[in-house]
């Protein structure tokens, strides 16, 4: 069977990374999650005393974020386990101030292409479509209302004991979007052969029923 490259872009808390980790499960390939890479940035910064705002201070200390994805999902920066700490709601926030940073920019996303030579993964994130792999097979650009959105993080973090406030949510989503979408490097936006799903009104499993009949569509 061919194994293609699967790009899902879209804006934040669009339920990306849940549809794009079953699919991979799903195909057997690789998923990498191009969000966490940027949250890697921000939280790399704070550690070392650096505001995200300092564009000349992140740049510096760039080259010294070693950033391991590994399979079962933990991210590692710098040998150090941060999967739950690039969540936080700071980290959250910075790594969309940082993410605007053209040197940033350049620096990940190579580390991207890298790791999705060859085929047989899924990446998420704003760019993947238009900039990392414009070659892909199968392009994804997934959507939600700002409501549904905003009500589904919040109910995700309220199950998982975060403390969680609905309208502050809603605030910090669409404060990201505007950022994410209006940067001047490589914005958030849909590409011209993408396809998209709006998931306001579907399951779960009908969205990763969608996609996999277009993978399926892709590798006939
Ligand atoms: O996808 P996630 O919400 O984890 O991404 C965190 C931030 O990283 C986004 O708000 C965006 O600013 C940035 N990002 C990006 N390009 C990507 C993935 C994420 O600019 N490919």
């Amino acid at each position: 069977m061919k194994s293609i490259s699967i790009a899902i872009d879209g804006p934040a808390a669009a339920g990306k990374s849940t549809i794009a980790k079953m699919v991979a499960r799903n195909l057997n390939y690789v998923y990498i999650d191009t969000g966490a890479m940027y949250r890697c940035i921000a939280l790399h910064a704070m550690m070392n005393g650096v505001p995200f705002e300092d564009e000349e201070g992140v740049c510096r200390i760039l080259t010294k974020a070693d950033i391991k994805m590994q399979p079962d999902g933990t991210i590692k920066l710098n040998g150090k386990d941060v999967t739950s700490a690039i969540r936080d709601n700071e980290v959250t926030m910075g790594a969309s101030i940082v993410s605007a940073y053209p040197r940033v920019r350049t620096y990940l996303v190579s580390q991207q292409r890298e790791m999705a030579r060859g085929g047989g993964v899924i990446l998420d994130g704003r760019d993947i479509g238009t900039i990392v792999l414009p070659d892909a097979e199968l392009k994804i650009y997934q959507v939600a209302s700002i409501e549904c959105r905003a009500k589904r993080r919040h109910l995700e973090n309220l199950e998982r004991g975060i403390p969680s406030d609905y309208e502050e949510l809603r605030k910090e989503i669409e404060q990201r979007d505007y950022q994410d979408m209006h940067r001047e490097v490589s914005p958030l936006r849909k590409a011209d052969d993408a396809i998209e799903i709006d998931t306001s009104d579907m399951s779960l499993e009908e969205v990763v029923a969608n996609v996999m009949d277009l993978v399926a569509s892709r590798i006939q």
